[in-house]
């Protein structure tokens, strides 16, 4: 029961679900959190919230929180002491490294945790470890995308604010499952939808933006280079293409542009329907729509970026952008909308293999000098190889080359493509090292579990989706004898005999992390007492930056790159013996592998299950009813999961939610990666549907 006049505090903070970054209070009575409200007056939310920022909160109060730390003993964990439990670690990584050297070992950031935590966590990895065999989720999200992005025009991140996606005069979203996935950010749109913006929706499912959409295309799963080249056709045949634009703002200029124009001239709205499935009419129109807007911007999502063509099919998204210089002006732009609460910041702050903090490459001896200044460790320590991405760590430690994994606040038993093969590579470690709050479904393959602080127990901040820098602040104390993760990994450094600075909180962690990563020079926790701030902020008194590239992209040339790319089909296709294609994605009430969202009244109320959705003329072809179970198999596993029947979905294509383990999509899916950004295509795989039971 909740008594107002006995709460005892009301501290505001950050939502601790999806990338919008909504700013919310959150009341505290008797110690526990009673209630959420969204904050008022602030971006990016003004007091709106969804289902999860109002009431996802139970989690931190679970009794299956972790309250001590774990030691595998004859196959069961005993509650141990943190002396002895980081001890042991520190031996056994000293050992391993000792052993087989410092790339024998790896970690896995979280993008759940804070910039400190994670800024910590990957100079532990490269200073401690002595490797850049650092990586997290973010490489099974938008690697390609940030791959293609930081290719053609400089950044990975998004290029405008939250808000432009309402004052534009049209939107493309495609493969984004928007209202979903980012529902306050999909405020915006709808607001926007009803003061007359045109809405593309660029689908093969059907999600409820549909309903606010001038127009929407539902091309075949694994064609989108296809349909966006036949748009780049119809803008260039209709001259809706930008001229100056692609003359002073495009590398190569005109010439270039007619190596593209080359390319998709085949791409007519007929041959085009014919790969995608659109109908050339539609297609025609939405190039019109686009084309001929004054400001135009795209949200570009896990439909787009999950396959093995992701980076170039949000190459061909960016050259129709280029072409028709819809980026580089206010409300104009491209905005891929993080999924996790920190994905962004993440990597910002150097939890990638290739990049420092600041999207500083690992592999230049100057950057290296300047790290290691900052850092206070000998320059040779510092390893110029870029280290291994998340599914490659698996595949290596299969291969028996990884020995030693130490994970914060990632669940790869349900996050990561092909499972069985995930789980025999974590099952093969002399040492595997897991800090969360629960006991995943990864927790639970452990040599050592430790419990973590959750993000109503933290000091710091996290970066949303549109590069804005946010309080996270410490509402509750942690459960038992839980810590924070930047203080466990910083005690762990110590005991591996590689000491960090002591650091008196997250505000000093702050200071040290600006001064390496550029893009964040210019903020302190204390000028995030009220605002956020969007990076670039390169100095304390500047503003932060809300559009990027006015007057410049951020490549070498300052100019942006166009990538012509043909269409190619997929390597997995539907089979005699595997007739359809199941696609997988996220829904409303929960929330990546379901460790938070599900341990929620309020969230599991509306739906606690896994489920399959299946196109009815396809359940009559196969004869299963509405709530029948049935046998899904790929080439790599299968499960078995309850059938939902809608015409969300084409025929010959099915959709499962990923977050439940009773029935892990992931089982199914492939670690066939993206040559350019190793991300693996959780959207495509062919399965056969054998009916269990009507
Ligand atoms: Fe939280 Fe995202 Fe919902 Fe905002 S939109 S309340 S950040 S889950």
């Amino acid at each position: 029961e909740i008594n107002l006049e006995r709460i005892e505090k009301k501290v505001r903070t950050t939502c601790p679900y999806c990338g919008v970054g909504c700013q919310i209070e959150l009341l505290v009575q008797n110690g526990k959190i009673v209630r959420s409200n969204g904050v008022e007056g602030v971006l990016p939310n003004d007091g709106r919230l969804c289902v999860k920022g109002r009431f996802g909160y139970e989690f931190v109060h679970s009794p299956e929180r972790l309250t001590t730390p774990l030691i595998r003993k004859n196959g069961k964990f005993v509650e141990a002491s943190w002396d002895e439990a980081l001890d042991l670690i520190a031996h056994k990584f000293n050992s391993i490294k000792a052993q087989y050297g410092p790339n024998s070992l790896a970690g896995y950031a979280s993008a759940k945790c804070t910039n400190e935590d994670n800024y910590i966590f990957q100079k532990f990895i490269r200073t401690v470890f002595g490797t850049n065999n650092i990586d997290y989720c973010t490489r099974l999200c938008h690697a390609s995308t940030v791959t293609a992005m930081l290719k053609s025009i400089g950044d990975g991140a998004a290029s405008n604010s939250i808000e432009d996606f309402e004052t534009t005069e049209c939107l493309i979203v495609t493969g984004n499952n928007m209202i979903e996935t980012h529902p306050i950010t999909a405020t915006y749109v709808k607001r926007g939808a009803a003061k007359g913006m045109k809405i593309i929706v660029i689908d093969p499912k059907w999600t409820p933006l549909v309903n606010y959409s001038t127009l929407w295309l539902q091309p075949r799963l694994g064609t989108d280079v296809a349909l966006l080249n036949g748009m780049v056709r119809e803008v260039i045949v209709n001259n809706w293409i930008d001229h100056d634009f692609i003359e002073n703002r495009v590398e190569g200029g005109m010439q270039t542009f007619l190596e593209l124009k080359s390319l998709v001239d085949k791409y007519t709205p007929e041959y085009t329907e014919k790969i995608t499935g659109v109908p050339a009419e539609k297609i025609k129109e939405a190039a019109r729509i686009y084309g001929t807007a004054k400001t135009a911007m795209v949200a570009t999502g896990m439909g787009m970026s999950q396959q093995v063509t992701g980076t170039h099919n949000v190459f061909s998204l960016l050259n129709l952008i280029l072409v028709t210089g819809k980026i580089g002006k206010e409300r104009c732009g491209i905005d891929p909308p993080r999924g996790q609460n920190n994905v962004q910041g993440a990597t910002d702050v150097g939890c990638h293999p290739a990049m420092y903090p600041g999207y500083i490459p690992v592999a230049n001896e100057e950057n290296r000098r300047y790290v290691a200044q900052v850092w206070g460790v000998p320059f040779e320590n510092l390893s110029e190889k870029p280290g291994l991405t998340t599914v490659e760590i698996v595949q290596a430690a299969n291969q028996g080359k990884i020995k030693g994994l130490y994970i914060m606040g990632e669940n790869p038993m349900i996050s990561d493509p092909n499972l069985n093969h995930t789980e025999q590579a974590l099952k093969s470690l002399e040492f595997l090292v897991v800090q969360d709050i629960f006991l995943t479904e990864t927790a639970q393959l452990a040599h050592v579990v430790l419990p973590a602080a959750s993000w109503a127990e933290k000091n710091g901040t996290f970066v949303n989706s549109d590069r804005r820098v946010l309080r996270v602040r410490k509402a509750i104390d942690s459960p038992g004898e839980a810590r924070d993760d930047w203080r466990i990994i910083h005690e762990l450094a110590a005991r591996m005999g590689k000491p960090m600075p002591n650091y008196s909180d997250e505000a000093e962690i702050f200071e040290e992390l600006a001064k390496v990563t550029p893009i964040m020079a210019g903020i302190s926790h204390s000028r995030l007492e009220n605002h956020g701030i969007q990076w670039p902020c390169p100095s304390p008194d500047h503003p932060g930056t809300s559009t990027l590239y006015l007057d410049k992209f951020n490549t070498p040339s300052g100019k942006a790159k166009l990538f012509p790319v043909e269409h190619v089909d997929q390597s997995e296709r539907a089979t005699p013996e595997f007739p359809y294609i199941l696609n997988s994605g996220r829904i409303l009430y929960h929330y990546h592998t379901g460790t938070m969202s599900r341990k929620n009244k309020a969230l599991t109320e509306f739906i606690n299950h896994p489920y399959v959705i299946i196109h009815p003329n396809d359940a009559q072809k196969l004869g299963i009813k509405h709530g029948g179970i049935v046998k899904l198999t790929s080439k790599r596993g299968s499960l078995q999961t309850q059938v939902r029947i809608a015409d969300e979905v084409l025929e010959g294509e099915l959709f499962m939610p990923w977050h439940f383990s009773e029935a892990q999509v992931n089982r199914l899916t492939r670690d066939e990666l993206d040559p350019y950004s190793r991300i693996a295509p959780f959207k495509l795989s062919a399965v056969r549907v054998e009916v269990v039971s009507d």
